[in-house]
């Protein structure tokens, strides 16, 4: 079973996860969890790229492991660029972390896939979302969740929840969240069968109740 969770940022993705995994868990199957971008040693490296910016040239690469925000300018990358180190990341994903477990029948928990790219690379940028599903149906093979959580909310009122300093993405200014937040209600209205659309404005437990119930529908099958 392939599940993600999708939503803007601090919409509380990584606490529902947290809760799929242990009640995953208790029903004595094996939970994979995992996240995007960064879920392998590769797709760490790009990571912070993405978030952090590129090196300079002194060879300087910024060695921060953790998600600190580089302090000074740094080159801009390209939306092409942007969207094939995604691709990038995701394709090294499937391939070392989730092709394995499905076929070991464990249940992969992801914190952002496919959807992501979509919302975020062509809802917020200038990329057709055409292009961008093209390149993440070759990069993973074609590999789709069996169930996404969107997790909505106001993007304003989300983004005062987040406890980090915003990183590059997050900064983005000019209405990119609220594209981003519209693009994701746009991609779940397109695949009613995998998307489930839940609130994520209330209480953590109301949030988690509605996840529990529809993942425990979803495995009863
Ligand atoms: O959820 P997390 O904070 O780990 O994601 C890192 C950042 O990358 C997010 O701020 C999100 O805005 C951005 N992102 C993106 N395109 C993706 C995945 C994440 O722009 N495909
Ligand atoms: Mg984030």
């Amino acid at each position: 079973v392939f599940i993600s969770f999708e939503g803007v940022d601090g919409v509380g993705k990584t606490t529902q996860v947290k809760h799929l995994r242990a009640h995953v868990r208790s029903l004595g199957r094996t939970a994979v969890v995992t996240r995007e971008p960064g879920g392998t040693v590769l797709g760490r490296s790009i990571r912070r790229l993405l978030l952090h910016g590129v090196a300079d040239d002194a060879g300087r690469a910024d060695a921060a492991s953790h998600d600190a925000p580089r302090t000074e300018a740094t080159a801009d990358i390209a939306p092409r660029a942007e969207a094939l180190l995604f691709a990038a990341d995701r394709a090294q994903h499937v391939a070392e972390v989730i092709r394995p477990a499905l076929e070991r029948g464990d249940v992969v928990i992801t914190d952002r896939y496919l959807d992501s790219s979509l919302a975020y690379q062509a809802g917020g940028r200038e990329l057709t979302a055409g292009e961008i599903r093209d390149l993440s149906m070759w990069a993973t093979g074609g590999l789709l969740p069996d169930r996404t959580y969107l997790l909505d909310m106001d993007p304003a009122r989300s983004h005062a929840r987040l406890t980090h300093a915003a990183d590059r993405m997050e900064s983005a200014g000019n209405g990119f969240q609220e594209r981003t937040r519209r693009a994701f209600l746009d991609l779940a209205a397109a695949e009613p069968g995998r998307f489930r659309v839940i609130d994520a404005a209330r209480p953590v437990n109301e949030v988690w109740a509605d996840v529990r119930a529809d993942f425990d529908a979803l495995v009863a099958d």
